[in-house]
């Protein structure tokens, strides 16, 4: 079994919204079907359909395993994956829940690979370190903790992350989120309802930070090391911006904004913009100041394409949109309000 595997790869087997371009996983990582797809890495591990049932069913017969790996998710309809045929028999997604004691299943013990075996039906997923979610308690979540990293002292010191002030700052901005979500949407005649999981993780090093919303799952995801990154360079409430992006993805699921927007660009650029309505609000909350305010400019022009990757192709399939149109998009959403965001970027 693969031990490539990791969070990144798992959210790519989903449909996911995210905050940076994933041109470069994108690039590597499923691509279009070539002359002989049974050798070609990481084929397999996008997104499933039947198309790629058959092929799979075609590189096996050619006693080629096809790449699978054991760190997907397990959909709760076929056609299977292969680490659904390979490690979870293959029958449903059920038979991959985790129980809250022992003893437990195949899919929860991880292997020799230890651990990030996939979904459940209950929607859990493993990541490869902690801090574990609370389904896996039992299983992988008995892993011990990795051993914390030297801190390399060929530099001056810089600036600490306080993970846990950082976690307590996102704890209250999910509760104003709700309130202020809650208000937008009842302007639209439209019943909110929070989503099913707000989490932390820790991403694995070979895979860029990020941070996403995943439909399926209604859940949104955010690496430790993005919220270091972006808190050590533009102050704690960076890591508000990036979960009011996320947040965006949200609403625009609840409001089945995704088919009325003409890409992906457009998609992340309203979520841009949701994020600015959203520090307007707690700008007017006094929580924080014009500094904040535009520290959080500066964060969303610096993760625009041009700025992460400047050799990225402007029309590339995971195009977000340039610094400049970021940052635009963000004021738009800083100078308005929530609903010319939802009713703009069409
Ligand atoms: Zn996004």
């Amino acid at each position: 079994m693969s031990q490539r595997g990791s969070i990144l790869k798992w959210v790519l087997g989903l449909a996911a919204f995210c905050l940076l371009l994933t041109f470069a996983v994108s690039n590597t990582g499923y691509v279009a079907a070539q002359d002989d797809v049974c050798n070609q890495p990481g084929y397999f591990d996008g997104p499933w359909d039947e198309q790629k049932q058959e092929e799979y069913e075609r590189c096996q017969q050619q006693g080629n395993s096809g790449n699978s790996s054991d760190d997907c998710v397990i959909p709760d309809s076929g056609p299977w994956p292969p680490c659904a045929t390979d490690g979870n028999n293959g029958g449903s997604a059920d038979d991959c829940v985790i129980p809250d004691s022992g003893p437990w299943p195949p899919c929860a013990t991880g292997g020799s690979s230890g651990g990030n075996t996939g979904g459940s039906a209950e929607e859990c997923v493993i990541p490869k370190s902690g801090p574990w979610p609370p389904c896996a308690t039992g299983g992988d979540g008995n892993a011990p903790a990795p051993a914390p990293q030297p801190v390399p002292d060929d530099s001056p010191t810089p600036p600490a992350f306080d993970q846990a002030g950082v976690e307590a700052r996102i704890d209250q901005a999910v509760e104003i989120l709700q309130t202020f979500w809650q208000a937008e949407l009842k302007q639209r005649g439209v019943n909110y309802r929070p989503p099913g999981i707000v989490q932390t993780y820790r991403g694995h090093p070979d895979d860029p930070p990020n941070a996403f919303y995943i439909p399926a799952m209604d859940a949104i995801f955010i690496d430790l090391r993005l919220l270091e990154e972006v808190t050590v360079d533009f102050g704690v409430y960076a890591a508000v911006g990036v979960l009011a992006h996320e947040w965006g993805h949200f609403i625009q699921d609840q409001l089945n904004l995704y088919g009325q927007l003409p890409g992906l660009r457009q998609i992340e650029l309203q979520a841009d913009c949701m994020a600015g309505s959203y520090t307007t609000h707690e700008l007017n909350l006094g929580l924080i100041n014009a500094q904040d305010v535009q520290l959080a400019r500066d964060l969303f022009f610096s993760i625009g394409d041009d700025q992460i990757n400047p050799d990225a192709p402007y029309n590339h399939p995971g195009a977000h949109g340039t610094g400049n149109e970021r940052l635009a998009a963000f004021n738009h959403g800083l100078n308005t309000n929530a609903q010319t965001c939802i009713d703009g970027f069409r």
